[in-house]
């Protein structure tokens, strides 16, 4: 890149831990400039990744905006794009579990998931797609799991939230490819991260039993799929799978 060049733009929700913190890294190693959301508890850590960014030759930007809001959504969106220029590529990592077998489900953890997971994918797409639409370019990643491929026991709200994000990314990958715009999602089995680091004891030892690769995968083997999407001009509307072959 020469200094007249303009470095590409990434947004990550929930980049300041797990998954969206190692594409936000991976991004920023391949040029992006990279902004990110996350809520108040992970301030912190948020402030220490804009660093880590910083020390890679890249802009970081730390927001602190719910994706269950779409009022912040729009806000991030406008300061993003005032901030560090266009969007290129948006990746939708932010998520949350509240799991319990369906007869014991509150409707507030219900209700939590699909609001966080689902909602949220759509309010910062919403946000996003139409400047991407005008510049008839651009690139949305959105991190499903393989609960919403083959479903997971004590996960009806989580499976269905990604199950969700899986019909909304392919119906959106029609809508808008022909203005230049690839949609696609991935689907991790177990990444160990902090939403994994609850499981333990049997529940651990029976997930990893159902894995041929013999363990969970890590933030940054996911993050390398992010990498692949953000420049394979030619997928849309994929659903790649990254689970160490799992057996469901
Ligand atoms: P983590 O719990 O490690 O990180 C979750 C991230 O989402 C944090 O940055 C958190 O911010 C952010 N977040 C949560 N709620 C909101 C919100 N309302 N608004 C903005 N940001 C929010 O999760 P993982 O990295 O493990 O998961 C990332 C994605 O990958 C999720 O969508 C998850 O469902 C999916 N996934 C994960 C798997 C795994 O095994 N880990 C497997 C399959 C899919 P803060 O730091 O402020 O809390």
């Amino acid at each position: 890149m020469t200094q007249h060049d303009i470095p590409p733009v990434a947004l990550v929700t929930g980049g300041s831990r797990g998954i969206g913190r190692a594409a936000v890294l991976r991004l920023a190693r391949d040029g992006y400039d990279v902004a990110f959301c996350h809520t108040p508890s992970g301030a912190e850590a948020a402030a220490q990744l804009e660093k880590e960014v910083g020390e890679l030759g890249r802009r970081a930007r730390a927001h602190q905006a719910d994706v269950t809001r779409p009022d912040d959504m729009r806000a991030l969106v406008e300061s993003v794009q005032e901030d560090l220029g266009p969007i290129d590529v948006l990746v939708t990592s932010a998520g949350i579990v509240r799991d319990n077998p369906l007869v014991l489900m509150t409707d507030q953890e219900w209700h939590d998931v699909i609001d966080t997971n689902l909602s949220g994918t759509y309010h910062i797409c919403r946000a996003v797609v139409f400047a991407m639409m005008k510049r008839r370019r651009g690139c949305v990643v959105n991190i499903a799991s393989v609960a919403g491929v083959h479903g997971h026991a004590s996960q009806t709200n989580y499976s269905a939230s990604k199950a969700g994000i899986i019909g909304f990314s392919k119906a959106l990958a029609k809508e808008v490819g022909k203005y230049g715009i690839r949609v696609n999602v991935i689907a991790p089995g177990f990444i160990e991260t902090d939403m994994t680091a609850a499981l333990s004891g049997s529940a651990r030892t029976d997930a990893v039993a159902n894995i041929p690769l013999g363990r969970f995968g890590r933030p940054e083997e996911v993050a390398d799929m992010v990498g692949y999407l953000a420049s394979a001009e030619y997928v849309s509307g994929a659903v790649l799978q990254i689970d160490g072959g799992i057996v469901i």
